[in-house]
């Protein structure tokens, strides 16, 4: 019988998370004045409208509480509001989430216990936590602010960077895809590295059928989360990075002579936030302490078999 053991990939750090805020957070928010949950969910808006979302998604203001604090002072940033993040969320005395992936979206028939998002629910009200969901609007945010452009910026800069498919009401979309002159030589193999560098993880290659590490690169398309459904959209590109894709849409994938690059889903997202995170502090002109979770992670881990 062969013997070995499993352990966790090098690229993947280990950091207990604070679960509570810091001595010197906790005065920082006590010398905060806060906003008014309203004005900070209109300077939310002016970011990234919620008209230019989706119209499948459930994106906006999901939870209200009764009892609503003058001022809001904690903004707790998460890409996934899961129970374990929630409870952070509660010991760092949030007033406001903001979370990338709507907590509520198929209707919810009751508030009990045993369900995990309405348990999420449940916390939020009893401790007054408002909700806030970008999601889509954020993929579609405009004048190069949308999380597909942060997510392009891992690799080598272009201006001719537009969206996948082009709203001709809003003129942003979903996804983005550019290119390169061949002069550039820039080869597969730093393409791969310049993504797992920016993300700060190991990714998976599906390779295009014709390509090598030394294939020249000239088309790029990303789209972050969930691509599949928007590289049928994509009429020319060498590489696609998003974050995640069936076997057989990789098979085809490869079959059109594209190389596919998934970097596990949320793991294409939640950079942004902490690049949004100083942006809404200005925003709101520094009032409130905004906190991005430090449990907020991919329920995906890489294991590499040890010999
Ligand atoms: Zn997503």
């Amino acid at each position: 019988m062969i013997n070995f053991r499993l352990s966790r990939n090098l690229f993947t750090t280990v950091v207990l998370p604070f679960r509570q805020l810091s001595k010197m957070q906790q005065q920082n928010v006590e010398s905060k004045k806060g906003q008014p949950l309203k004005h900070i969910i209109k300077k939310l808006e002016n970011f990234a409208p919620l008209a230019f979302a989706e119209k499948w998604d459930n994106v906006g203001l999901l939870i209200e509480p009764y009892q609503q604090k003058d001022a809001i002072k904690t903004i707790f940033l998460t890409n996934d509001l899961t129970v374990n993040v929630m409870e952070e969320a509660v010991d760092k005395n949030a007033d406001l989430i903001i979370s990338y992936h709507p907590p509520i979206f198929a209707p919810l028939k009751r508030i009990s216990q045993n369900n995990w998002k309405a348990k999420i629910v449940s916390m939020c009200l009893a401790k007054g936590i408002a909700v806030y969901s970008p999601h889509t609007a954020w993929d579609c945010a405009p004048n190069g602010e949308s999380l597909n452009c942060w997510l392009s910026k891992a690799f080598k800069l272009t201006d001719n960077a537009k969206p996948i498919t082009i709203n001709p009401e809003t003129k942003t979309g979903p996804g983005l895809t550019w290119s390169y002159p061949s002069s550039l030589n820039y080869k597969l193999r730093e393409v791969i590295e310049d993504i797992q560098n920016y993300i700060g993880l190991p990714v998976h290659v599906a390779m295009g059928v014709s390509h090598s590490l030394d294939s020249v690169i000239q088309n790029m398309a990303c789209c972050a989360g969930s691509g599949a459904s928007l590289l049928k959209e994509v009429s020319n590109t060498d590489v696609y990075i998003t974050g995640e894709m069936s076997h057989h849409e990789l098979l085809d994938a490869q079959h059109r002579n594209i190389t596919v690059i998934l970097c596990n889903h949320s793991n294409t997202e939640r950079g942004f936030l902490k690049h949004f995170q100083p942006k809404l502090s200005n925003f709101l002109e520094s009032n409130c302490e905004v906190i991005v979770s430090e449990c907020d992670k991919d329920p995906l881990e890489t294991f590499v078999r040890k010999h």
